[in-house]
């Protein structure tokens, strides 16, 4: 599906008006392309490495000027991609840059596909595949300690542990299969039973901040629920105001669900706020909204039910209760700055709560402690910084380690090496699968078809 021959172009900057916009081109032609439409204001352009040259976009045609810009040449192997690559900055408007765009593909260039870029940087070895995934990790970061985890990643931290290993189990590989071809006098004995527990203690070391490392960089689904009128907007207010890291608000009406990515200690949380749960009402909008809470309720990493303390519970809440059985619930009994009434002692016997007034405020910083204790398990500090933080890493590494384990049992057991070396081969697959250094195309296709088009 990508040719890599072709010299590709792409609008890179997100559209929409900004004050500067870039169209990147990438490829053999990349140089010849933009000279066919760049006027450089100093007559002569001389193509340093490196260098921003001034001047127009001029429709060759009508010799129409499109734009003022400045173009940015960064000479292959000395580049992103480590292809020729040129970059057009001009003015941020949709138009200027998709004319610009368009002129590019006129003159030869092709269209890039998502990803196609740093696909390239990848392919041509500048990225291995992890810190590949890592560019995307850092476009999409949700808050700071996300950012620096994937930098980390892009820096190759998870790589060299990936690839030491590797190159270990590889080294075994070899071993092994020379005992097979050749006689106990030409290759002296060595016992890799050491070795193969020494990569696997490696390995489960990588697994157990693994969980987390996902969560820092995903993020959790937290929903508010509760009967209306308990103070579910209100703990979503409170909670927002001590914490400043507000991205992406989606406004909705108070029946609608309404959601805010809030920063705690790193950790994305993504708050729903629910209609009312358990309203009796025969109003069609008021309905979707429930019909919302509940899906709200399904997709949940952690459920926050508010109640009032300051009123006995109602048949509506226990009505909740029984919704949350077995759920990682987290019982908010709120309004303490008014005299405790509800009888919470019985309520989900498995669920921790949490005294908290919205209004004043007191309770709040208990709350997000045990939040975060429920989403990452005790005792974590932001300086136990995983390196693993994605599903498909996690998964990898678990086949790895399974492999490796067989091979182990094997060995022990006093099998023939060509079955031990089965194993060892698998377990160099499946690390090879993280860094790229073995991978399939529909691997690739579906790692890359996640980024954005220009990236
Ligand atoms: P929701 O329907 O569950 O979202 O509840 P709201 O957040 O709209 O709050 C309902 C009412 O309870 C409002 O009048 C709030 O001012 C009030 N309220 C919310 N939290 C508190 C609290 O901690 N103490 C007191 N005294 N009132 C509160």
């Amino acid at each position: 599906m990508y040719g890599v021959e072709d010299t590709i172009a792409a609008i890179s900057t997100s559209l929409g008006e900004g004050a500067i916009g870039i169209v990147r081109m990438s490829g053999a032609d990349a140089r010849r392309i933009a000279g066919n439409l760049f006027v450089p204001v100093q007559r002569r352009l001389s193509w340093q490495s490196h260098h921003l040259y001034y001047g127009h976009i001029v429709e060759p045609d009508t010799g129409q000027t499109i734009d003022e810009v400045l173009v940015g040449y960064m000479q292959s192997p000395h580049s992103y991609t480590r292809e020729d690559v040129v970059e057009i900055n001009c003015h941020g408007g949709i138009v200027a840059l998709r004319r610009i765009l368009h002129l590019c593909l006129r003159e030869g260039a092709r269209q890039a596909l998502p990803g196609e870029f740093t696909l390239r940087a990848f392919l041509n070895g500048r990225l291995d595949l992890s810190q590949a995934e890592a560019v995307l990790d850092i476009v999409r970061a949700k808050t700071d300690l996300g950012l620096r985890h994937a930098v980390g990643q892009l820096e190759g931290h998870l790589s060299a542990r990936v690839k030491a290993l590797r190159a270990r189990l590889l080294d075994t590989l070899a071993y092994l299969t020379a005992t097979i071809d050749f006689t106990e006098q030409e290759i002296p004995f060595r016992d890799i039973s050491p070795d193969l527990a020494e990569v696997r203690e490696n390995l489960r070391e990588l697994l157990r901040n693994a969980d987390r490392g996902i969560i820092y960089r995903q993020g959790v689904k937290a929903a508010i629920i509760g009967r209306p009128n308990v103070g579910k907007s209100s703990l979503l207010n409170a909670l927002l105001r001590t914490n400043r890291a507000i991205v992406t608000p989606i406004p909705g009406t108070t029946r609608d669900t309404i959601e805010e990515t809030l920063s705690l200690d790193g950790v994305p949380v993504l708050l729903v706020d629910t209609a009312g749960l358990n309203a009796q009402t025969a109003d069609m909008v008021e309905q979707l909204g429930i019909e919302r809470s509940r899906l709200a309720l399904q997709a949940a990493d952690v459920i926050l039910w508010v109640i009032d303390g300051s009123e006995p519970l109602t048949e509506a809440d226990q009505a909740i209760a029984s919704l949350l059985v077995d759920r990682p619930a987290l019982i908010v009994v709120n309004k303490i700055d008014l005299p405790l009434i509800a009888q919470v002692n019985g309520l989900l016997p498995e669920s921790r709560k949490v005294y908290l007034s919205a209004l004043t405020g007191a309770g709040l910083p208990d709350l997000e402690r045990t939040l975060l204790d429920v989403v990452l398990g005790t005792g974590m500090t932001a300086d136990d910084a995983p390196l693993v933080n994605s599903l498909r890493h996690k998964q990898a590494i678990e086949r790895a380690l399974n492999h490796v384990a067989a091979a182990a049992h094997s060995y022990d057991s006093g099998w023939p090496a060509d079955c031990i070396t089965i194993d060892l081969a698998a377990a160099c697959d499946a690390l090879g699968e993280i860094t790229g250094e073995h991978v399939s195309d529909s691997l690739l296709e579906t790692i890359f078809s996640n980024f954005c088009i220009g990236k």
